[in-house]
C-alpha cells in the first residue's frame, strides 16, 4: 500500500490558555517545561485547528468530535447519548439520555461545585445506587458512570430532547434559580420534560442531603444536574470516513470512550485511568504502544489538565501539563523513535484559568513525521503555532493529514 501511514494524536484536554501576568505574560503551556511537545513542534509543522463550531455547546464531546473529523455541526447527538454508548447502555428509540452530574449546591441555593469536590468513584457508585433504588421507574433510570459524571435516561414518547440547559462546569457560583432548564419549543413533551426533571431534582436533593455519606463532606454531592440530552446516536464509522483505516481511543472519561464506540473505533480500557492527576500514566503509555501495532490511528486523551483549569488552580495546571509531557508524550515518542508513525499534539479547546470555562478560539497544533519538513516554530505554544506552515485546519483535515490520505 502506497504511503501507508500510522499516527498517534496526543490530546491534553483543555490545555490552551491565555497569557498571564503572574507568568510574566506567558501562557501556562509556554511557562511549563515541555520538551517532548516542543520537540514535535520543532521537528514538524505547526498551525491551529478549529474545534468548536459556532452554534453548538462549547463542550469536550463537540471538540473531540471535531478533532476526529466527525463534523459535530452535522452529527452531534448530545453528551448524554455519547456517554450512554460508552457504558453500553442500549437506548430505545424513544429514550432521551442525559449526562447527570452529582454537584454541590450550597444552602443559599448557589451551584458551588460541578464535581462535588471531585467526588470519588466509590462514593459516587454508592450515591447513584441509592438514587436508582429510590427513584428508578418506568419513566426514568439512573446510571453510574465515572466519579461525578453519571447519566439518567428518560423513557417514553412523553419526553423531548429539545431542552435548553446550563453546563455545570461553566455555571459555578451562580444561583440555581438562574440556571433552570427551559423548553426549546412549544411542544407538550418539552414542557413535560422540564416539569418532570424539576420535580425529580427537588426530590433527589432532599434525599441526597439526608444521605449519611454526605454528612461530613465539605462539598457534598447533594444535587443532580441533568444536561446535554439526546437520542440514540447515528455516527459515521471511522473506517468508512477514512478509507478503511482503523482507529483506537485511550481515555479515562466516558465522553471520549463513547465517541470511540459511536464511530466504531476500538476503546481500550486502562485500569487506574482516573481522569485526574493521579491517573495511570504508564498504563496509558503501554496501551498506546500496544494499540499502534494493531490500529492505524491511536488517540491518547488525558483529562487532568482540563480539570485543573476548571478548578482555577494555576500551580496544579502547570503540574498537570508537565506530567502529560513527561509521562505520556516523552515515553511514547522515545519508544516509537525510527518507526513509521506521524504524531500530532493539540488540546481540544482552551480553558483559560482566569475564566474557568471553555472558549472557542482555535487551538495550537503541531504535527511531525518523516514526510513533514520543519517550519520555523521551535516551541509548542499558543503564540507560536499560528505562525507555522500548517495554517488553520478544520473538519477532516487533521486526520487526513496524519494518515496521509
Ligand atoms: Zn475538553
Amino acid at each position: 500500500m502506497k504511503n501507508y501511514q500510522k499516527a498517534i494524536i496526543f490530546l491534553p484536554d483543555g490545555m490552551a490558555d491565555e497569557p498571564l501576568p503572574e507568568l510574566n505574560g506567558l501562557t501556562p503551556l509556554e511557562y511549563a517545561h515541555t520538551p517532548a511537545m516542543d520537540s514535535i513542534a520543532a521537528q514538524g509543522v505547526n498551525g491551529t485547528f478549529r474545534t468548536l463550531p459556532p452554534g453548538l455547546p462549547t463542550s469536550s464531546d463537540v471538540a473531540n468530535m471535531s478533532v476526529l473529523g466527525f463534523q459535530p455541526e452535522l452529527n452531534y447527538p448530545g453528551r448524554g447519548p455519547i456517554e450512554a454508548a460508552s457504558q453500553n447502555i442500549q437506548l430505545a428509540p424513544d429514550d432521551v439520555a442525559w449526562r447527570c452530574n452529582l454537584v454541590y449546591v450550597s444552602s443559599d441555593n448557589v451551584l458551588r461545585d460541578y464535581s462535588a469536590g471531585h467526588l470519588s468513584d466509590a462514593d459516587s457508585a454508592i450515591l447513584m445506587a441509592a438514587l436508582k433504588e429510590e427513584f428508578d421507574s418506568p419513566e426514568v433510570t439512573f446510571h453510574h458512570g465515572v466519579s461525578y459524571r453519571n447519566l439518567l435516561v428518560l423513557h417514553g414518547k412523553q419526553f423531548s430532547d429539545q431542552i435548553d440547559y446550563q453546563k455545570p462546569d461553566s455555571s459555578q457560583d451562580i444561583p440555581v434559580a438562574e440556571l433552570k432548564l427551559k423548553p426549546l419549543d412549544d411542544s407538550p413533551e418539552a414542557a413535560y420534560t422540564v416539569k418532570f426533571l424539576e420535580e425529580l431534582s427537588a426530590k433527589t436533593a432532599k434525599f441526597l442531603a439526608a444521605h449519611p455519606l454526605n454528612a461530613t463532606k465539605e462539598s457534598p454531592a447533594n444535587w443532580i444536574w441533568p444536561w446535554s440530552p439526546g437520542y440514540r446516536p447515528a455516527m459515521q464509522m471511522f473506517s468508512e470516513r477514512y478509507a478503511g483505516r482503523s482507529g483506537a481511543v485511550i481515555s479515562a472519561v466516558d465522553v471520549i470512550k463513547g465517541l470511540g464506540k459511536c464511530s466504531g473505533m476500538e476503546v481500550i480500557e486502562v485500569p487506574g485511568a482516573t481522569g485526574f492527576l493521579d491517573t495511570n500514566y504508564s498504563g496509558k503509555v503501554a496501551a498506546a504502544l500496544d494499540a499502534i501495532e494493531k490500529y492505524d490511528l491511536v488517540y491518547v486523551h488525558v483529562e487532568a489538565i482540563d480539570e485543573c483549569s476548571h478548578l482555577g488552580d494555576l500551580k496544579l495546571k502547570l503540574q498537570a501539563i508537565e506530567a502529560f509531557d513527561a509521562n505520556i508524550v516523552a515515553p511514547i515518542m522515545k519508544a516509537m523513535a525510527g518507526k513509521n508513525c506521524n504524531f500530532a499534539v493539540l488540546p481540544d479547546h482552551p480553558v483559560p484559568i482566569k475564566l474557568r470555562k471553555h472558549t472557542t478560539d482555535p487551538v495550537p497544533l503541531a504535527i511531525c513525521g518523516k514526510n513533514f519538513s520543519p517550519d520555523k516554530v521551535t516551541k509548542f505554544s499558543e503564540s507560536q503555532a499560528p505562525t507555522g506552515a500548517l495554517g488553520l485546519l478544520q473538519k477532516e483535515e487533521l486526520v487526513r493529514t496524519l494518515l496521509e490520505l
